[in-house]
């Protein structure tokens, strides 16, 4: 039988993952199958047939048509449309945030938070579309005029990851499309369900409101196809949400051919608390931050440097709430709880293997540390004491709830500490201390793209830049002036005078 779920946003339980353009989705059945599975039974929720090549090239060559139209629209008509996108969005809110929690195993806040994330970047993006300013610069020379302004790419594509199977299409192709390009996404094999109502309910309200085709999809079986999305030339930006090991191979791949990518990969993010921090904050940013989506956040707390002289008392605190997480893990797309599953099979496997990984390397389990013994991927959240910060398990992101509890004398070595991983997303301190919180901000303080002061590390607001730095893989998406990424730079100078002067004074008598 088709989960509820699925039935209220229209979906039968065998669905296509192309979408062709045109209000088309491929009937083909030969390219594989995709089963995405509920990551709180381990039953099947659907199935989804993938995409062949040649699916594939038609949507490029297809893309590439409406392309020429989006360009030309003016960008506050682009606006326009991502407007009724995000209208039709907050429509479908409740039910789009069920499915994301059923497929991805996030609880239903956490999915209804994702689609909410939808909205605000749309909201956004909106605003933006009257926004995409170039500077005017003072020539060197007289009577010329230069300045800059930004047009489209082109076709934008795609690659996301599973934890977050709608927001970050969204971040991109939302932003995309106000910047006047076509975007073709490839989501995650584990939460393709995601993936086509999301499309599925932007494309219906573009269509509603006469605007062509700007959002194309394709699901692959395998990673060929997504391959040779990423070889392929015609794709001008390649934005790739992942693992650091995936993402480091599509980029090389993506700088072989000169393309452009962006890339959002893993992190390892620390807080450190000092000796004035107020734990009042400290204990519940630290819980949600290593806890929350059950530690399957690019920005999950996964390392707390505390201070030597309140560590037993925040470490007795931390386990107490870990205690109360644990009595409320459970089915997701129950309100009442806190903690899902991990997404696969796989990944409890990844968890039990760092566990013992720390426990061969010195550590001490505070609490949790084992599987639970119930139907789908339920493991408990947490805690390893006893470690040093250079331990290969504390240097690894482990997609899964495990927190690093250390100490710590001074804030320089702290810092010092949360630095020294390859990683370099995001980080935060809590202190009450104006100098130490400054230190940390400043630029011998963190070195990560995100850095916060008595706030944890795990969300972000879709005003700033999101990215990171080092294995991060250095991209900035969503707010701020990350809109560039998706648009090319020119350089225009007008001479509007009589002569045709040389920069740099240059002679050229002919
Ligand atoms: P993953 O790297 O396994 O998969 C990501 C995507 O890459 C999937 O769509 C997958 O099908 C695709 N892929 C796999 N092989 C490919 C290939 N050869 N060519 C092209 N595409 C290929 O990651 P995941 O397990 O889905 O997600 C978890 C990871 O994502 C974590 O490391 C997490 O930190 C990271 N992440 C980062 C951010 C960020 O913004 N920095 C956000 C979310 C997740």
């Amino acid at each position: 039988m088709t989960h509820p779920v699925l039935t209220a946003l229209g979906l039968t339980g065998t669905e296509s993952g192309t979408y062709l353009g045109n209000g088309e989705w491929s009937k083909a059945t030969g390219a594989g199958v995709l089963e995405p599975i509920n990551p709180t039974d381990g039953e099947a929720l659907a199935k989804v047939h993938a995409s062949s090549p040649a699916e594939y090239e038609q949507i490029v060559e297809r893309a590439q048509a409406a392309f020429k139209v989006w360009r030309t629209t003016p960008a506050p008509r682009r606006g326009e449309a991502v407007r009724l996108c995000a209208d039709a969005l907050r429509e479908h809110k409740d039910a789009l945030g069920s499915l994301v929690a059923l497929e991805m195993g996030k609880s239903k806040p956490e999915g209804d938070g994702e689609v909410q994330e939808m909205i605000d970047i749309g909201e956004f993006a909106v605003g933006l579309s009257r926004q995409l300013y170039g500077l005017t610069m003072h020539s060197e020379r007289p009577g010329h005029r230069m300045y800059e302004q930004w047009h489209p790419l082109g076709i934008v594509g795609v690659i996301s990851a599973f934890n977050f199977p709608v927001a970050v299409w969204a971040w991109n192709a939302l932003i995309s499309a106000v910047c006047g390009n076509i975007t073709i996404w490839k989501p995650s094999p584990k939460t393709p369900l995601s993936a086509i109502a999301a499309v599925r309910i932007c494309n219906e309200a573009l269509k509603k409101g006469g605007f062509p085709d700007i959002f194309f999809l394709f699901n692959d079986a395998g990673t060929e196809l997504a391959q040779h999305f990423v070889d392929d030339k015609r794709i001008n930006l390649v934005s790739f949400t992942g693992s650091t090991k995936v993402g480091r191979h599509v980029g090389e791949r993506v700088a072989r051919r000169m393309g452009r990518s962006l890339l959002e990969l893993g992190g390892n993010n620390a807080m450190i608390v000092d000796a004035s921090a107020d734990l009042k904050l400290a204990i519940p940013a630290i819980v949600f931050g290593a806890v929350g989506t059950a530690g399957q956040r690019c920005t999950t707390t996964r390392r707390v440097f505390i201070h030597e002289s309140i560590f037993d008392d925040v470490l007795a605190k931390l386990v107490t709430a870990y205690k109360q997480v644990e009595g409320k893990t459970g089915d997701p797309t129950d309100p009442t709880n806190l903690m899902g599953p991990l997404n696969s099979p796989e990944a409890v496997q990844g968890y039990l293997a760092a566990i013992e990984k720390a426990k061969a390397a010195g550590g001490t389990v505070a609490t949790g540390g084992a599987a639970i013994d119930r139907k789908g991927n339920f493991v408990l959240p947490t805690i390893i004491t006893g470690l040093t910060n250079d331990a290969e398990v504390v240097q690894t992101e482990t997609f899964a709830p495990i927190l690093y509890v250390m100490k710590f004398k001074d804030l320089d070595d702290a810092i010092a500490m949360q630095n020294d991983v390859p990683q370099g997303l995001s980080s935060a301190i809590f202190t009450e201390n104006l100098k130490a919180a400054e230190a940390f901000l400043s630029a011998r303080g963190s070195d990560c793209g995100i850095a916060n002061v008595n706030i944890g590390t795990s969300g972000a607001e879709i005003g700033g830049a999101f990215g990171g730095e080092k294995e991060t893989g250095g991209g900035r998406e969503s707010g701020s002036d990350s809109w560039r990424a998706y648009m090319r730079r020119q350089t225009n100078t007008i001479n509007y005078s009589d002569e045709l002067p040389l920069a740099q004074g240059i002679k050229f008598d002919l």
